[in-house]
């Protein structure tokens, strides 16, 4: 196979322009927090990129009142098509500094430049597009006769999409007529203070939108807030159940987004390229740290080989490292404790009788990396067959009947997402009814749209993101 080599191509960073430390945003204004300051750094690198306050308790009350003042005086009373506007110029200013989004967000991330400039970036603009429409228009959406806001927003998200995930959080939330206080994850918490300014140049009306950055303790402290209506989660499974319990018998409202194990079923008579193309997709966009990744590869028996040896002479095409390399399709993990939990996982795959293949490849020898991995002879009892890895690894089962393909897809206590890739349109709908998955792609796989409701099944949480169900979990008297 002839190999092609490419010169690096860098973005560059000159357009991004990071403080050596930030506080918190709150009432509008940045101040410093009270907590224990944490760093941020560079997982391609190691390098630490700036320092960061933590919220402590204190920190979140002010931060949950301001959002209170904010929604009583200001954002509730205010004119529907008002918050509309203020929706439309957040989403034109994304785009505006779309660049400077994009480069932060692969530095404090990892991920591909590739990714975080034609995907998380461009999908947050298009979320807050996208909800801006409807500010004027809920009584219409559906949802009953006379829908109003919940109040305050408690909202805490991963590292995965930052940015992104911040959109899918605020966008629906402000739309509604609440105002917010968000956490963002630790290692990730860069793209959610440039928001912050970007509110500012937008003259949000202070507290409308709060950031407060800090670890799991500054995480409780907002989901447990006496004074918050509404908690927003997306995380693990195991800390949306403490969140869960934590909210159980008070009047606050609750949507969890959390992990998931996705098959992606590829039949016989799929095309066998494009299938590939779907399944390097699945699990290796965004290194894998993907809820909805195609993490459980489901190939009829008959094709086994065939899909196998394409699919390892497709990933020897993939290329690894710098994510500012406008080339790199696979950057770095997202943390050292990301790594060593995907370690743990793969070794422990090879220890349960699993065969791991991996290309040749060469890895920076800075910062935290792990190749592109396949598993082969996983049985559907292996660890890595049932556990997110959160990373680029993809377990491989075979089946031989379509009803042994749904069986074993939904044998998992997740049920967030499925991809199916056959030729027949019939067998699409037949399979996806029979899919316990919040959301099933058919011959393509992760795409997203703002329009579109996201959300899981059994232990992938409830509630939905997105479209007008999404807009239902942030308004009272809301009818699906
Ligand atoms: P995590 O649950 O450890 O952390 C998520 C967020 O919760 C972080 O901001 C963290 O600081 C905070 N947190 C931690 N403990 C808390 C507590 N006790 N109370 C309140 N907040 C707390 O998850 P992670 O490892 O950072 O993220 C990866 C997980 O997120 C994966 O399981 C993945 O599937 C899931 N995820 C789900 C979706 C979805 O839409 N379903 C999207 C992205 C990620
Ligand atoms: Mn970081």
């Amino acid at each position: 196979m002839t190999v092609f080599e490419y010169a690096p191509a860098p973005e560059s960073r000159s357009i991004v322009d990071i403080a050596p430390s930030y506080g918190l945003f709150v009432d509008g204004e940045f101040v410093d927090g009270t907590g224990e300051p944490f760093k941020s750094v560079n997982p391609a690198t190691e390098e630490v990129l700036t320092e960061v306050s933590a919220a402590s308790e204190a920190d979140v009350d002010r931060a949950v009142a301001a959002a209170r003042r904010a929604f009583t005086r200001v954002w509730g009373p205010m004119r529907p098509a008002d918050r509309g506007k203020y929706l439309f110029r957040i989403a034109r200013l994304l785009q505006e500094r779309a660049r400077e989004f994009a480069v932060l967000e692969s530095l404090d991330n990892g991920k591909p430049i590739r990714e975080s400039r034609d995907v998380d970036v461009p999908l947050a603009a298009a979320h807050f597009f996208y909800h801006a429409g409807w500010a004027d228009k809920l009584d219409h959406a559906g949802l009953g006769p006379n829908p109003r806001p919940l109040g305050v927003a408690g909202q805490v998200i991963p590292w995965n999409f930052p940015l992104l995930m911040l959109a899918w959080k605020v966008a629906p939330a402000l739309a509604t007529g609440n105002t917010v206080v968000l956490k963002p994850a630790e290692t990730t918490p860069l793209t959610a203070l440039l928001f912050a300014e970007i509110c500012q140049q937008a003259d949000l009306p202070p507290g409308v939108v709060n950031i407060v950055p800090g670890a799991g303790d500054t995480g409780r402290s907002v989901v447990e807030h006496g004074d918050v209506d509404k908690v927003a989660f997306t995380g693990s499974t195991e800390v949306g159940k403490s969140i869960a319990r934590a909210v159980a018998g008070t009047r606050k409202k609750l949507t969890l987004e959390l992990g998931g194990k996705a098959a992606n079923i590829v039949f016989d008579d799929a095309p066998i390229d494009q299938a590939v193309e779907g399944i390097v997709q699945g699990i290796f966009f965004n290194q894998g740290h993907v809820c909805c990744a195609g993490s459980r590869l489901l190939v009829q028996e008959n094709v086994h080989d065939e899909v196998i040896a394409s699919l390892q002479r497709r990933i020897g095409t993939l290329r690894v490292g710098d994510p500012l390399d406008k080339n790199t399709d696979i950057g770095a993990i997202n943390s050292a404790e990301q790594l060593a939990r995907i370690r743990e996982l793969s070794d422990h795959g090879e220890a349960e009788g699993a065969r791991r293949w991996q290309p040749a490849c060469e890895l920076p020898q800075r910062g935290y990396w792990f190749p592109p991995t396949v598993f082969t002879d996983v049985s559907p009892a292996h660890r890595i067959a049932r556990e997110e890895v959160f990373g680029p690894v993809l377990s491989v089962l075979t089946f031989r009947t379509p009803d042994e393909a749904v069986a074993k897809a939904n044998n998992s206590t997740y049920g967030l997402s499925a991809g199916i890739w056959t030729e027949k349109g019939s067998r699409i709908l037949k399979i996806a009814d029979q899919l316990r998955a919040g959301v099933v792609w058919a011959n393509t796989f992760n795409k997203f749209d703002p329009t579109s409701p996201f959300g899981g099944y059994k232990q992938s949480g409830y509630g939905r993101e997105g479209g007008r169900h999404g807009l239902a979990a942030y308004l009272k008297g809301a009818e699906k």
